[in-house]
Formats: C-alpha cells, sequence, structure tokens
C-alpha cells in the first residue's frame, strides 16, 4: 500500500470542537520496532516512528484534548507485563490519556489477568482479531465479555475483516463477520463494544447494526481518509451521529496526521453531530 507525504497542520482544524483521538496505538519500544518492520514490510510505511512519551506530546501539543491508548498481546503470556506498561504510561499523562487493557483470549487466568488490569486503572479492552486469531463467538470469549460487562468498561474489537494481511497467521475473512458480531451484541446486552474501522470491510452493514443495538460503537479509525479502496463512499451524515467517535490509528498511519480530521470538517455533518463524533461519544462511553 503507499505512503503519503501529504501535509500536516500544526494544529487541529479550525472549525473543529474539542477532539478525543479514540484510538491511539502505544507499545514498549521493542514491541513496537517489530511491529512498525511488520508493517514496512505487510502493509505501509508507517509516516510517524515515535516512542510512546513523543506519541503523547505530539498529539497533546497538536490540539487533541484527550488519548484513549491501545495495545494488543499478540501471544499468551505478555499481556500482564503490557498492562502495567500502559497503567505507568498513563500516570504519567493522568488527565489526558485513558488506557485501555489487552489480554490474550484463551490464554490461562485471561479473565483474572484482564481484571487485575482494571483493578490498576485502566477503562477498557482492546482486542485485534487479525493478530490474535480468535472466534469471537468461542466458549473461551464468554469470561472476558463477562468482566468487562461487570466493571462496566467497553471492549475495543478490531472484528472487521479489513484491512487484512496474507502476513497475518489466520485469514480475517474465515474468522471475523458482523454476523457473529451480531451475536456477541444480544448474547451481551449490557457489554459495550466498539468496532474499529467503521467495521470495514462490512461498513454498510454496522450502518445499520448501531441503529438496531444501544451496545454498539464504531469508531471511524482510518476509512474516512480515502486511503483504502472501498465499495462505497462513506456517508457519516446518515449514521445514528451518538454512536461514532473518531478515532486515527496513531501512529501507525501513512499520510499526515490530521488527514482524517481535515475529512471530518468536511463530511458535511451538523454541529450537532461534529460534537457528538469529535468527542462527546468518546467522553460518555470512557467515562472521561
Ligand atoms: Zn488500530
Amino acid at each position: 500500500m503507499p505512503s503519503f507525504n501529504d501535509q500536516e497542520g500544526d494544529n487541529v482544524p479550525d472549525g473543529l470542537p474539542a477532539v478525543i483521538d479514540a484510538h491511539v496505538h502505544i507499545f514498549p519500544f521493542k514491541i513496537f520496532s517489530a511491529i512498525q518492520k511488520w508493517f514496512d514490510e505487510n502493509a505501509w510505511q508507517i509516516r510517524y516512528r515515535m516512542k510512546t512519551s513523543q506519541i503523547f506530546d505530539f498529539l497533546l501539543s497538536h490540539g487533541i484534548k484527550h488519548i484513549i491508548a491501545l495495545q494488543y498481546a499478540h501471544k499468551p503470556g505478555i499481556a500482564q507485563q503490557l498492562n502495567r506498561y500502559m497503567a505507568e504510561k498513563c500516570k504519567e499523562h493522568s488527565d489526558q490519556v485513558t488506557g485501555m487493557a489487552t489480554v490474550f483470549p484463551g490464554e490461562d487466568n485471561a479473565d483474572k489477568i484482564l481484571q487485575k488490569a482494571f483493578d490498576e486503572g485502566l477503562k477498557g479492552l482492546k482486542l485485534h482479531a487479525h493478530v490474535q486469531c480468535f472466534d469471537m463467538n468461542a466458549n473461551e470469549m464468554d469470561c472476558l465479555y463477562e468482566c468487562c460487562r461487570v466493571n462496566d468498561n467497553p471492549i475495543i474489537m478490531h472484528i472487521g475483516r479489513e484491512p487484512k494481511s496474507t502476513a497475518y497467521s489466520c485469514d480475517p475473512y474465515t474468522l471475523c463477520s458482523a454476523e457473529k458480531l451480531e451475536r456477541v451484541v444480544k448474547n451481551f446486552p449490557d457489554l459495550k463494544i466498539c468496532v474499529p474501522h467503521l467495521g470495514f470491510d462490512e461498513v454498510s452493514v454496522y450502518q445499520k447494526l448501531i441503529e438496531k443495538y444501544d451496545n454498539l460503537w464504531l469508531d471511524t479509525t482510518m476509512v474516512l481518509t480515502d486511503y483504502f479502496p472501498m465499495a462505497e463512499k462513506i456517508d457519516l451524515s446518515h449514521y445514528r451521529s451518538d454512536r461514532i467517535m473518531y478515532g486515527s490509528d496513531f501512529p501507525n498511519i501513512p499520510y499526515a496526521w490530521d488527514r482524517e480530521l481535515k475529512a471530518l470538517k468536511a463530511a458535511g455533518l451538523s454541529d450537532d453531530a461534529l460534537e457528538k463524533i469529535c468527542h462527546k461519544n468518546a467522553a460518555d462511553l470512557f467515562g472521561i
């Protein structure tokens, strides 16, 4: 996939309300380096090659008001260490960064690892089906859904089928579908679920699902930027605006940090919808 050297602004584009970035990745340096290498070889050249503290400083100094920080364990046995790292980094920016926990689905004591992370101050769970190769309808998932539900913490699950890569050890098209997600939404009506990338590649199905269910949110991450070839153009003004959140995927992006914000500004949304998408929905969902 291509990388762009498009011009970047020094600040959140004029005319946008306060912005919470609901989808930012951090990792300890060694893991980050490995992820960057993976992206370079299998997806796209990452434009922002930064350490965690630089990531937070960059976004906050460019006018982002609050960051939701995410990690994912790519194998069993490392989640506790990652969660400790996340909790420490959040404490350094306590008012401006909210951290999500990670766990490897199916690993020993997965729910205990998750509960401990919540006890240490993390405010939700992030999972990534392409990297972690879990089946969202498998029995081993129930204890994680239940733990999030009981703690009233949301779960962010990358279970859309794109962007897929043959370099993953599982095929997202076999593992993931909106139909399977709907089963989780129905079985756990009190569980707050967020699906990134507007559910790409089943965008129109997810658009209907948020109309139908009150416990499902979507984030915009990367899909407003005209970067991926999409079957249909996304018109956010036709979405249920109280269920959409802005997210960037910073720093793992191949274009300017504010590219998606510019697209959001140009999307023809009402002031009310823009406020919800830029910050209100995330503030409500993550208790900011
Ligand atoms: Zn992401």
